[in-house]
């Protein structure tokens, strides 16, 4: 994707609330450096799109039958691009690129090329970059660009820690720990803390969540024996256990 020379946009209103400064600001320093270092434009949007709806109410109703929240289901797969048509237009851009989230799973309730390939407006089309490929697929991918570029970069995948950073404890966080771990990446130098085990003493829902993971990621035929070693080297590295 680096080879289009895209302009990266950052939403201040998505997952840090508009009134969250402190937050945004490093959410915000991470995707500048980002931007620094391949010599990118950078746009932040700010919008109230999340604080208008009670969520509330809408998951009440649509949870069950969509199999997931509306942000999740429906909102952020069609809010995040609509939100860059009007830099779009400003700048003449004919593209719109959304990161795909679950890839090759096309039932998944999310974002899924079957609607967001259909957002446009006047010049401008949206499309789900690497809709087909795993979330273990895109990690693999990232850790060979940061060993082949040899980069210092922060990774952010939590939408949970309130000032901008990586919880390192929610499901976003380990599902992504474990995948650089088994990629040979040592994840606390790309911005998480590996406490993998303080978090599975902390809240059986989350272990089972991380486990399901795990096992998803076995089944497509990794070793099982691989990723304990490789926690366990990082982990006592770093003095976890
Ligand atoms: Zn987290």
């Amino acid at each position: 994707m680096l080879e289009k020379s895209p302009a990266l946009v950052v939403v201040h209103g998505s997952d840090i609330s508009l009134n969250n400064y402190s937050g945004w600001k490093n959410v915000y320093k991470y995707a500048y450096q980002f931007a620094k270092l391949h010599k990118l434009p950078i746009h932040v949007v700010r919008s109230n799109f999340r604080e208008i709806f009670r969520y509330r109410f809408i998951d009440y109703e649509y949870e069950s039958k969509l199999g997931r929240s509306w942000w999740g289901a429906v909102q952020h797969g069609t809010a995040l691009p609509a939100l860059c048509a009007p830099l779009a237009w400003k700048h003449g851009y004919k593209e719109v690129i959304l990161a795909s989230e679950v890839g090759g799973n096309p039932i998944y309730p999310g974002a899924q090329p079957i609607f967001v390939n259909k957002l446009a407006w006047s010049g401008t089309n949206v499309f789900l970059a690497d809709a087909e490929i795993s979330r273990q697929e895109k990690i693999a991918r990232i850790a060979n660009y940061i060993r082949n570029n040899k980069l210092k970069i922060t990774i952010r995948s939590c939408l949970k820690h309130v000032a901008g950073y990586n919880c390192s404890r929610c499901l976003k966080c380990l599902r992504t720990i474990i995948g650089f771990i088994l990629e040979d990446i040592d994840p606390n130098t790309v911005g998480f803390l590996s406490t993998i085990i303080h978090c599975q003493r902390e809240d059986e829902n989350l272990r089972q969540d991380v486990f399901t993971y795990m096992v998803q990621i076995f089944s497509t035929g990794l070793n099982f024996s691989n990723i304990l070693i490789k926690t366990k080297s990082i982990c006592t590295t770093r003095k976890v256990f």
